[in-house]
């Protein structure tokens, strides 16, 4: 594999940063990779792991001479970074950033990036409850997608990053970005709120650590439990910046819930079974697609026995 940009610089360094800096190294497609976190804490983890070639005490010392930089912040902190780093920016560089939701991660970062910068939004529809420098694995992207907003964006600068998402294991695909939130409303932020929602219900009735419901939750409750261990600050993030899609797609869901609730209060079978076989036929896509195992419990083991 062959370099793509000489310098990549990455600010943030989670889940996300650390899985595309081990994809980096593993497929030789950068240079030199700088990487910037806002605390010192994570900085020394970054030393002392070998996340980055050169781990930096400022966003700005990351992204000087950087050829692309990649923004891997809380799509709440996106604004404060950009507006760091803007004045470093050297001319022709690309801007780019991982974020869940595209609209207003452009709508906070391009007001500060100067003219003859690019700035092409990219979200990897890839990651895990994990969180933080050491818990990122250079597959995480394998064959997976990587939707490219390029929103008016250089076609020779937009091409060149869907090469790079390549180059890390991604497939790429561009998208309009009112049409990126609602997808990712319907695939990704929804069933985390509805996960959130069915542990915090468990809770209430105080159940979740009650050792049956571990025990037999098997496959259903236990995923939602581990979707609800996702990192606090970045859904905080995605349902405050991404309102209008998910409260659309809310309102959608709603409806069907009440549908479903009436079925089985008036007893009617013939519903929730066509109901039922429709969304088994959506698994039976996904796995056509090859986006996930047909393996049973999701392709993971149980608990290991003592
Ligand atoms: P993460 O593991 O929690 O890491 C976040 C990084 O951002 C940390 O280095 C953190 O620094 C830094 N940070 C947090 N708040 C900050 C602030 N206010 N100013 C400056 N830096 C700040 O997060 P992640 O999972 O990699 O997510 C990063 C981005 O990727 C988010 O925008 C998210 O929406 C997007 N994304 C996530 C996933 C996923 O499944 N996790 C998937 C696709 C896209 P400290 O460690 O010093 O606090």
């Amino acid at each position: 594999m062959s370099v793509i940009y000489n310098k990549v610089a990455l600010i943030g360094l989670g889940l996300i940063a650390s899985s595309m800096f081990w994809a980096m190294k593993r497929g030789g497609v950068a240079g030199e990779v700088t990487g910037y976190a806002r605390s010192e804490a994570t900085r020394d983890t970054a030393r002392r792991i070998g996340l980055c070639d050169r781990v930096c005490d400022s966003a700005a010392e990351a992204a000087r001479d950087a050829d692309l930089v990649v923004l891997c912040v809380p799509v709440g902190a996106m604004a404060q970074v950009a507006q760091d780093i803007a004045p470093v920016l050297k001319p022709g560089a690309t801007v780019t950033d991982v974020g869940s939701v595209k609209q207003s991660v452009i709508d906070a970062v391009a007001p500060h990036i100067p003219e003859g910068v690019h700035f092409v939004p990219a979200h990897p529809m890839a990651g895990t409850e994990h969180s933080g420098p050491e818990s990122g694995f250079a597959e995480l992207f394998d064959n997976r997608w990587c939707l490219i907003v390029p929103h008016g964006a250089d076609a020779g600068a937009t091409t060149r990053l869907e090469q790079f998402w390549q180059a890390l294991g991604a497939q790429t695909e561009q998208m309009d970005v009112g049409h990126h939130d609602q997808v990712c409303a319907v695939v990704s932020h929804i069933p985390h709120l509805i996960a959130y929602t069915m542990v915090g219900v468990a809770d209430d009735l105080n159940r979740v650590s009650d050792q049956e419901v571990i025990k037999f939750s098997a496959a259903g409750f236990r995923d939602f439990t581990r979707i609800a261990a996702s990192d606090p600050t970045m859904w905080r993030d995605v349902f405050l910046t991404n309102k209008d899609a998910t409260l659309e797609i809310l309102g959608r869901f709603t409806e069907e819930l009440f549908a479903l609730q009436r079925a089985i209060r008036t007893g009617d079978g013939d519903q929730l079974f066509d109901y039922f076989t429709r969304t088994r036929a959506v698994r039976r896509g996904i796995i056509d697609a090859g986006q996930d195992t047909a393996a049973p419990d999701f392709g993971r083991g149980g608990p290991k026995k003592a």
